[in-house]
């Protein structure tokens, strides 16, 4: 089964079905053995629902008033009714139905019993019945993926994973990843890379269909290609592979301590984008140069409540330790997006990459920024901090949060907590921002290059949308204009600037970054030690060459087709892509 290669690796186990967006079941039921998890699963999210509506309800009450909190208690009634367990029960029992699945038949009987309805006042509620399912759906989905100890070796197969579902997954037992849907530049894609787990999305509902719970796979995140149910000889030749693989990662460990420096004498370091402190190990087991990017927004995924000042402190200063002489890069939290985060409540959105997004949520929301940016002051104390606005679209946007800056400083200052001084940067990703890069560079220290954004919003196109995957692409000729005009402009200002996009890693671009003057490239950790090697070769090779003649080209196809001639890599062919334009 073909799909998109979104994480490297192999991995051989045996296929965990999970259920997909809205409850949908993939694959086959359950068997007679999981009836009693699915049970637990659902009483456990039937509390947390009624919790969670019984405090919105007070919260509704108290600002807007008892008449608009009527409607909680009528969802309430609802699902509190014994009558509404029971059918439930008997879905998971005598049907096999998962937990989310038996909740959305049940939610559906009654809306339609609802619709039918004669009564006016009723039918208003229809909506509010489905709300109620809903919530019930995404607790179960955000629930703990709980695996019993016989369950080892598996690779869980789902429509679409969330981040959060990615962080709470047990890296001893999973091996690997299949999903119908997403692309490589997604947060679950890039979240399963710097957990290491080989995953291949993308593979189609009719894929999915045809695997059931138990089934062999060998999912190849390299060549995003997954097999069902192979052959032994195929199994061994993948064990090969893997151990092949494995001499090669040995073999690229001789560039770990290398470091980059050009003719000019400046230097290029490569370094890692994490999720979570205990990543900067990986990092650094692998060559990595400091954290490019400290994606903070992982640290409030798949919990109930954010994590305070403290907590957020010790996973910095935890971050810091492995790197005592190298920057991390701290970025505030960029939620939103197909990142949900606790304790804000965010409604959800037609365009969400569009909307309430990373900055914008946090200078929305002061005092919960406050939070994160004590932190990090107070991680820069013990280590060389870089701090980082995401998503900034204008000089406002810096300048308001700067101001925040500013505040929390002061904080800290009449609290009496020790703080560091630190450079303050803002990612580039978005065009208009782009086009302010001169007044832009006046306001801070640094740019970071975005390039999973940026190709998104320059080229509108989704970085999830699996129909329209090759349309984001690096290699898209306006994309490395825009890029170079960042370059130039950080380099008129005289500012540092950075790659953090998972094009940072594009083996076929990094001369072309090398050559360009970045400062520091940042990718999965996974990725480093290859891009150290090929960084090698060319660091005494003219690349101003490469950048003339990649600029000049005028399609994708052409871009690509020059690299690809460079590198001697014929998988690269125009032919067989669907990129030209
Ligand atoms: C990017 O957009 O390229 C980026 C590094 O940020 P994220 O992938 O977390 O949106
Ligand atoms: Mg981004």
């Amino acid at each position: 089964m073909e799909g998109t290669a979104a994480s490297p690796g192999i991995a051989i186990g045996s296929a965990f079905l999970l259920f997909g967006e809205s409850g949908q079941a993939i694959g086959a039921n359950l068997g007679a053995d999981d009836h009693d998890i699915e049970l637990n699963r659902f009483y456990q999210a039937l509390n947390e629902a009624l919790d969670d509506i019984e405090m919105l309800q007070k919260k509704v009450q108290e600002k807007i008033g008892k008449k608009e909190a009527h409607i909680f208690s009528f969802q309430k009634d609802i699902i509190a009714e014994e009558e509404f367990s029971e059918k439930v029960t008997h879905f998971i029992k005598e049907e096999g139905l998962s937990a989310e699945k038996a909740v959305q038949r049940v939610i559906r009987q009654y809306a339609a019993e609802l619709a039918n309805s004669e009564d006016t006042y009723i039918k208003v509620d229809e909506n509010d019945i489905k709300d109620i399912g809903e919530r019930l759906i995404n607790l179960l989905q955000g629930q703990d993926i709980k695996l019993d100890i016989s369950q080892n070796n598996i690779i869980i197969v789902a429509r679409e994973l969330s981040p959060s579902q990615i962080a709470r997954l047990d890296p001893k037992k999973v091996l690997g990843l299949v999903t119908a849907e997403g692309s490589s530049t997604s947060h679950s894609a890039i979240l399963a890379n710097s957990m290491g787990l080989p995953a291949v999305v993308g593979i189609g509902e009719e894929n999915l269909a045809r695997i059931s719970q138990g089934d062999t796979l060998i999912v190849d995140g390299k060549e995003g290609q997954v097999y069902l149910n192979p052959p032994r000889d195929m199994i061994s030749d993948y064990r090969k592979k893997q151990s092949l693989m494995l001499w090669h990662n040995q073999e690229l460990n001789k560039y770990r301590d290398k470091k980059l420096i050009r003719a000019d004498g400046s230097r290029l370091y490569v370094s890692g984008n994490i999720g979570n402190s205990s990543e900067a190990l990986t990092v650094k087991q692998n060559g990595g140069e400091g954290i490019g990017l400290f994606r903070t927004e992982f640290l409030y995924l798949g919990r109930e409540k954010a994590p305070d000042e403290e907590e957020q402190l010790q996973a910095f200063a935890k971050a810091l330790e492995h790197f005592p002489e190298d920057p991390v890069i701290i970025r505030t939290m960029d939620i939103g997006g197909d990142k949900e985060i606790p304790g804000l409540n965010l409604p959800a959105e037609e365009n969400p990459f569009l909307g309430y997004r990373a900055i914008r949520v946090c200078l929305d929301n002061r005092d919960y920024f406050k939070v994160q940016l004590r932190a990090i002051l107070r991680a820069a104390a013990r280590g060389e901090v870089k701090l980082m606005y995401p998503m900034i679209s204008s000089l406002e946007e810096v300048r308001s949060a700067n101001t925040i800056l500013r505040e929390a400083r002061g904080e800290l200052d009449a609290a009496g907590k020790e703080y560091g001084e630190l450079d303050v940067g803002i990612m580039i990703e978005i065009p208009a921002a782009i086009a302010m890069a001169r007044e832009l560079s006046r306001e801070v220290d640094f740019f970071s290059l975005g390039t999973n954004d940026l190709i998104q919003y320059a080229v509108a196109v989704d970085r999830s949308n699996e129909r329209i995957k090759d349309l984001h692409t690096p290699f898209h000729p306006g994309v490395l204009r825009m890029i170079t005009r960042t370059v130039m402009a950080a380099k008129e200002a005289g500012i540092k600037v950075y790659m953090c996009g998972e094009a940072a890693g594009e083996k076929l671009l990094l001369p072309f970054w090398l050559g360009l003057g970045i400062d520091q490239l940042s990718m999965s950790p996974g990725r480093i030690l290859e891009a150290k090697s090929i960084l090698s070769e060319w660091l005494n090779r003219d690349t101003r060459e490469v950048i003339e003649e990649v600029l000049a080209k005028s399609t994708t196809a052409e871009i690509q087709y020059y690299l690809s001639r460079l590198f001697h890599d014929n998988s690269r062919s125009p032919v067989k892509s669907k990129q030209g334009n």
